[in-house]
């Protein structure tokens, strides 16, 4: 492709994007039938001759703009997804253009460089021991296989057991012990590592989700204490500080499950929710839900560097490592995304005072959401203490019928859950871009979905 094609190709993007950015807030959260029909522009067999980029391009904002999920609108609040921070966006479509690959230093200075600030910065934002490592992976899944893979391993080399050469046949037991609320992502880990996800010791949590100390399993120096810094449906956290100072005393590794609550340790309004979290021995992050980083993006944090590195081991005689920082000893992964280079724009354009800030922003946002909706009737069943909302009306099938009815009016988007058996409507309050108003309109959207079927 010529340079001129390419620019003009570029310009065309940039022309779609900008009407899809104009476009957000006039159309429904979720693609209405007509957008859902429309995908069928995009069936046919894979041509013989490659299609005009242009007219391909064109297809795309046609059929596919309209059909997408309106997340970067102030009211979607679906799962825990996040929005883009409109810079970091911008720094995306320039790294985009550079097209890095982070495995090596060798392979990109500048992304090199950029980790290594995320990774100084983030230590410091969350008050962990100074010489932590953060590996930069593609979400908090990853980022908790690496760090429970780094307990597991430090754990049985404490009775001289090297799982990086001889395996896990015939070694000695892990002892899991989490709360039985912990997130799917954290048994998926545990089950593709090795360690089983029922041979686990579940600790029984409270009525938001947390788990009970008192009735914590007993640890020591084999156990790997697994805590949620964020309920995925209550938002709520486990008492870190007592949970990771029990850990502590008896020596096991901690691992923090903090998707997206480990966010709490940038303002000083949630600090007292992840106060003891710094105790723990590895962290799982995302940039892309609470920071509004673009997907996917989410760190390992590791206290003990080489016991990261360690349990991440690659070889390759063509390798070159450099003497600094090489990415992929601390990934998974060895080609990958240069995802460092956005992140580095969000916590550089925002600062701690503008991380904080978000933070306040979505708590008060969920907070307002649940005053709003118990005002008019329906009942909220967690504490608001963080972004996470659950919402029920008067039974189950007034509640799911009423969820059904918000998904398809395209005012807003919530999922569902079940909370302690009962069906709830689960908002999750993410994205910088929900303003006030937009609660104040998508508590509009509850209202008149329950009304369409108590009447
Ligand atoms: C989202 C989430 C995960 C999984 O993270 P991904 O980035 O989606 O892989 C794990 N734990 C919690 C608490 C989460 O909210």
């Amino acid at each position: 492709m010529k340079q001129h094609d390419l620019h003009a190709l570029l310009d065309q993007a940039h022309q779609y994007a900008n009407d899809y950015i104009d476009h957000i807030d006039q159309r429904p959260v979720y693609p209405d039938a007509e957008a859902l029909e429309a995908l069928n522009d995009f069936e046919q067999a894979m041509p013989q001759e490659g299609t005009d980029p242009a007219e391909a391009l064109a297809l795309l904002h046609r059929s596919g703009s309209p059909a997408t999920v309106a997340q970067t609108g102030g009211r979607y609040f679906g799962f825990v997804n996040g929005g883009i921070h409109p810079p970091a966006l911008a720094a995306k479509w320039l790294a985009d253009t550079w097209d890095q690959n982070a495995a090596l230093r060798v392979m990109s200075p500048v992304n090199a460089k950029l980790e290594d600030l995320c990774e100084r910065w983030l230590v410091d934002l969350f008050n962990l021991p100074k010489d932590s490592a953060a590996g930069f992976v593609s979400g908090t899944s990853m980022s908790l296989m690496c760090g429970i893979a780094a307990g597991r391993n430090q754990i049985l080399q404490r009775q001289d057991w090297d799982v990086v050469s001889q395996g896990l046949f015939g070694a000695p037991e892990v002892k899991v012990v989490l709360g039985e609320q912990a997130h799917g992502a954290v048994f998926k880990a545990l089950s593709i590592l090795g360690l089983g996800k029922d041979r686990v010791s579940l600790a029984p949590c409270d009525d938001q989700g947390r788990i009970i100390p008192a009735e914590l399993p007993e640890l020591d120096e084999y156990t790997l204490l697994i805590l949620s810094a964020g309920n995925v449906n209550s938002g709520s956290f486990d008492p870190m500080q007592e949970l990771c100072d029990r850990g502590r005393t008896a020596n096991a590794w901690i691992h923090v499950d903090g998707a997206f609550g480990l966010w709490a340790a940038a303002s000083p309004t949630t600090y007292p929710l992840y106060q003891g979290a710094e105790l723990a021995d590895s962290w799982s992050v995302d940039a892309h839900k609470t920071l509004n980083s673009p997907y996917d993006s989410g760190v390992i944090l590791c206290k003990d560097r080489s016991a990261l590195i360690n349990a991440l081991q690659a070889t390759g005689a063509y390798l070159e490592f450099s003497e600094h920082r090489d990415g992929m000893l601390y990934t998974p992964e060895m080609s990958r995304r240069a995802r460092a280079i956005e992140l580095w724009m969000v916590l550089n354009t925002m600062g701690k005072k503008g991380v904080a800030e978000l933070i306040d922003q979505l708590c008060q946002r969920a907070k307002q959401f649940a005053n709003g909706l118990e005002k008019v009737g329906f009942r909220i069943l967690n504490e608001v203490d963080f972004n996470q909302v659950l919402v029920a009306c008067e039974n189950d099938r007034l509640t799911e019928a009423t969820l059904s009815a918000i998904q398809k009016s395209g005012e807003c988007w919530c999922g569902g859950s079940k909370w302690r058996g009962e069906s709830v409507i689960r908002i999750s309050v993410c994205s910088y871009a929900t303003t006030e108003e937009d609660v104040e309109r998508s508590v509009g959207g509850f209202v008149e979905a329950r009304n369409l079927y108590k009447c």
